[in-house]
């Protein structure tokens, strides 16, 4: 396959006072980092993680110049492993691409083989991208607490964080999965939204965020997938019924978890952390299935924002700032199909 060179590129740059800056750069194959197989990139996208590591925040990439990027979705172009050819279609979310990787914010990455999951036919490229890290999260999450035995009998469950990325799919997961599911979320215009998703009742921020430092409230809701932190997931924990089960992903709310044990040994709550970068590739692989399969939205196309290389420093700050709704897909080559 023919590789046009030079190409296009997000490369942030780190100056010596720490400061961080972003431009549109030419880059050439030579500039990749090592692997087996190189994509040529239809579509990346924009998760929180992809707007901390643009703008330098600590504990997400450790070295400058670098391109962003956590998911990728695209063409294989050249690849040393037999599993891949040349035309396939694949997408790569997580592993280390976009963190210490340069990630999809490029025109082609290259990545090691393992990290390369084949696109199940009934996605579309850009469909691989509207799901992304924020669908795989949301999907393993959800899988884990039905693993855990988690019934739609059990009564109410909640998503926080539930207009962001991953929110905005677990809503349509769990609404798939005949769960009754309330979603919690800080935009008062967001009703229609959330129930267009699935969800059968939406209630505002502050009625997920207890103060009174009490180990155990009453008991409300059967678990959910929470995507924020903080004392949004103590109050959860601390509301939940006898063997609930809570998935946690996220800490756009806080790192700190102010929790006793009692609601674990007491109620039986489990609380199962999720880490979508790390899945290995079997399990990996299945999940994506799923998603284009008995999980595919239907509500998909109507999430998804769609922008360009130049207006991810405006995504960026929206993102920080908690004001995205649903998923913003980049586009970066666009079809390739
Ligand atoms: P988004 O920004 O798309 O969604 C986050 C949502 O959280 C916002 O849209 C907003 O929704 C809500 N929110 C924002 N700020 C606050 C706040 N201060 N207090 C309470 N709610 C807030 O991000 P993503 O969906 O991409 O990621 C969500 C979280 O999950 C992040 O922390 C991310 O790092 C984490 N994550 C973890 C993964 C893992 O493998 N562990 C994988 C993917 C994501 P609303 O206005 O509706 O309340």
């Amino acid at each position: 396959m023919q590789i046009k060179q030079p190409f296009r590129a997000y490369l942030a740059t780190k100056d010596d006072s720490g400061d961080t800056h972003a431009e549109i750069v030419p880059r050439n194959l030579s500039d990749l980092p090592q692997g087996d197989v190189t994509i040529q990139v239809a579509y990346s996208s924009l998760n929180y993680k992809d707007a901390l590591s643009a703008t330098g925040v600590y504990g997400v990439t450790r070295n400058y110049p670098h391109v962003p990027g956590i998911d990728a979705a695209g063409i294989v172009a050249r690849s040393e492993n037999s599993d891949f050819q040349p035309g396939d279609r694949v997408l790569v979310t997580g592993y280390d691409l976009g963190a210490d990787t340069d990630g999809g914010y490029e025109e082609y990455i290259r990545v090691p083989a393992d990290w390369v999951v084949p696109l199940p036919l009934d996605l579309s490229l850009k469909q691989g991208m509207i799901l992304g890290t924020a669908g795989f999260t949301a999907a393993i999450g959800i899988n884990a607490a039905l693993e855990n035995n988690l019934k739609p009998s059990a009564g109410e469950v909640v998503v926080t964080g539930a207009t962001g990325g991953v929110g905005s799919i677990a809503v349509a997961l769990l609404a798939k999965e005949k769960f009754q599911v309330v979603a919690v979320t800080g935009k008062a215009d967001a009703v229609d939204f959330l129930k267009f998703l699935g969800a059968s009742r939406v209630i505002g921020r502050e009625e997920l965020n207890d103060q009174s430092n009490k180990p155990l409230l009453k008991m409300v809701w059967a678990g959910g997938m929470d995507t924020v932190g903080g004392n949004t997931l103590s109050t959860l924990v601390r509301s939940t019924r006898n063997h609930g089960v809570i998935s946690a992903c996220g800490v756009v709310a806080g790192a700190e978890l102010n929790l006793t044990v009692y609601p674990f040994i007491l109620r039986g709550v489990r609380l199962i952390g999720v880490d979508s970068a790390q899945w290995p590739k079997e399990p990996r692989w299945k999940i994506w299935r799923r998603l284009a399969h008995e999980w595919k939205i239907e509500q998909l196309e109507d999430i998804a924002t769609t922008i360009q290389l130049e207006q991810l420093p405006e995504y960026i700050e929206k993102i920080l700032q908690g004001k995205i709704r649903g998923r913003v897909v980049v586009e970066i080559n666009g079809e390739l199909e």
